[in-house]
């Protein structure tokens, strides 16, 4: 059985009169523990997939199976446990708290996980253990990426999902930034989903 199964995933929008295609009838198999590059240009529907597998956006119709179980048929309640227990997140801008520190941040998000990990080891998994009390706005881009990381993998996700996760970076720090994720997809046996539209980036 594999870890994802997408099963004809359609995602439409309805604009006024006209709808919008953003994901036509996708069909693949991610196994676990598996690092994907999904690449396409913008607009391909790389965002609006991402938010289905993540379980933020609900599919016109068709079949995501995670672990054998189609999230496609979760209620919110469902959906809510899921984001909760199962995904972390990575975005192109970081998303950090302004007013906490880089440990603060990772400490929120884990609040309400059960199985959780130790925030400072994951911050110094990370290379960040010199900047546990660092504030976002004294680190750099490429530091609060790795923050956002850690935060991410705090939560001791099943499954980790990159929304242009190098977007905001330098050609050299998306590329180490790129090498972390691929580490802890090798490390953690966390299957690790990035999607980007920059082709030189691909691993
Ligand atoms: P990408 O991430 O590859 O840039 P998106 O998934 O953001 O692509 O968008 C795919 C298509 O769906 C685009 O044509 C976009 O305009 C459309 N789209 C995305 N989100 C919405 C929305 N909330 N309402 C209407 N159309 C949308
Ligand atoms: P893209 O480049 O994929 O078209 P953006 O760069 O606008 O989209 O955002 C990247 C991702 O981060 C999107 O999935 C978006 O939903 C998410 N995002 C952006 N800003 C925020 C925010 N303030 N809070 C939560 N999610 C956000």
């Amino acid at each position: 059985m594999s870890f994802i199964k997408v099963v004809d995933l359609v995602r439409q929008y309805q604009m006024g009169e006209s709808v919008v295609t953003a994901n036509d009838r996708l069909n693949f198999d991610i196994e676990e523990g598996e690092f994907v590059v999904i690449l396409g240009p913008s607009g391909a529907g790389k965002s609006t997939l991402l938010n289905l597998l993540g379980g933020m956006d609900k599919a016109t119709s068709g079949s995501i199976f995670v672990q054998g179980e189609d999230i496609c048929r979760y209620n919110d309640l469902e959906l809510t446990r899921y984001r909760r227990d199962k995904i972390g997140f990575v975005f192109q801008f970081y998303n950090l708290i302004p007013n906490l520190t880089a440990l603060e941040n990772v400490e929120l998000a884990i609040q309400i996980v059960e199985d959780s990990r130790d925030p400072k080891k994951v911050l110094d998994q990370v290379g960040l253990s010199h900047r546990l009390n660092n504030f976002p706005s004294q680190l750099s881009g490429g530091e609060q990426q790795r923050v956002a990381i850690a935060r991410a993998l705090a939560k001791n996700p099943a499954l980790l999902l990159c929304d242009e996760p190098t977007g905001a970076l330098d050609y050299h720090t998306g590329k180490n930034i790129l090498k972390l994720l691929q580490e802890t997809c090798r490390r953690e046996k966390t299957t690790v989903i990035v999607i980007t539209h920059n082709s030189a980036l691909a691993p």
